[in-house]
C-alpha cells in the first residue's frame, strides 16, 4: 500500500517536471483551449484569409483573437497526411484560406454581418467552428495559385461545384476537379455551393468549441 503510494508521488512528481518546462516555454494556447492540431507541413501554405482584410468583411477579424495559424480536428490532420503525400508525389501545393475558426470569431463576424445567407448564425455554429472543415485552393509547383472558377468566399453560381467552365478555358474547372480528386482520396466531403470548402465526414457532430477552452 505504502508502496504504490510512494509511486504515485514519484509519477505526479515526473510529470510535474516534464510538463513544467513545455508551460515555461509557452505551449500552444489554441491547441490547449480547443485539442485542435496547429497545421504544418511543407506542402501548405496557410493564408488566412480572415486575419487580413482582402474578405468579405474586409475586416480582420482573426488577429484581436490571437488566432494565426490553421487549427484542424486530429482526424482532419491525419487525412491532410495523406494529402500532403499526394501533392509531393504531384509536385503541387495547398494553399489554405480558412481552418478552425473560434466560437469568439462567429460572434463577432455576425455583429458585422447578422445575416445567415452569408454568416452561420453563432448560435447554431458553424463547421469551422468545430475544427472540421477546411478551406483550400491548390498552387503549383512553385508556389503560384492556381486558377479556380471563382475567388475564396463569392457568393456567385460560379463557385457551385455543378458550374462548367466555357469550352475555351476548361482550366479552372479542371484544377476544381483535381483538387476534388486530391481531397476526395483522403475521405473529405465536398458541399454544393463552394469549391473551397472539404469537411469530415459527419462533420456536424463534433462539438462547437471556443477559446475559452472545451466545447460550448
Ligand atoms: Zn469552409
Amino acid at each position: 500500500m505504502r508502496k504504490s503510494c510512494g509511486a504515485a508521488i514519484l509519477a505526479s512528481l515526473v510529470f510535474f517536471i516534464l510538463s513544467a518546462p513545455l508551460t515555461a516555454m509557452g505551449a500552444d494556447k489554441i491547441e490547449t483551449a480547443t485539442g485542435l492540431i496547429k497545421l504544418s507541413g511543407e506542402r501548405f501554405i496557410v493564408d488566412l484569409k480572415y486575419a487580413g482584410s482582402d474578405n468579405f468583411l474586409k475586416s480582420d477579424v482573426y488577429s484581436p483573437f490571437g488566432l494565426a495559424g490553421c487549427y484542424v480536428h486530429p482526424e482532419m490532420r491525419a487525412r491532410l497526411e495523406t494529402v500532403e503525400k499526394r501533392l509531393k508525389e504531384e509536385g503541387l501545393y495547398l494553399i489554405v484560406y480558412d481552418c478552425y475558426r473560434p466560437l469568439e470569431v462567429q460572434r463577432a463576424m455576425w455583429e458585422i454581418m447578422p445575416d445567415a445567407r452569408y454568416v452561420a448564425n453563432p448560435a447554431t455554429g458553424s463547421l469551422h467552428n468545430r475544427g472540421t472543415a477546411i478551406d483550400c485552393a491548390l498552387a503549383d509547383e512553385s508556389r503560384q495559385p492556381m486558377e479556380f472558377p471563382t475567388a475564396f468566399d463569392s457568393f456567385s453560381p460560379e463557385a457551385w461545384q455543378s458550374h462548367q467552365c466555357p469550352k475555351e478555358s476548361p482550366s479552372p474547372c479542371g484544377n476544381r476537379d483535381k483538387l476534388n480528386e486530391i481531397m476526395g482520396a483522403a475521405g473529405f466531403r465536398t458541399i454544393r455551393t463552394e469549391w473551397w470548402h472539404f469537411q469530415l465526414p459527419g462533420a456536424k457532430k463534433y462539438p462547437l468549441l471556443s477559446l475559452e477552452g472545451g466545447a460550448k
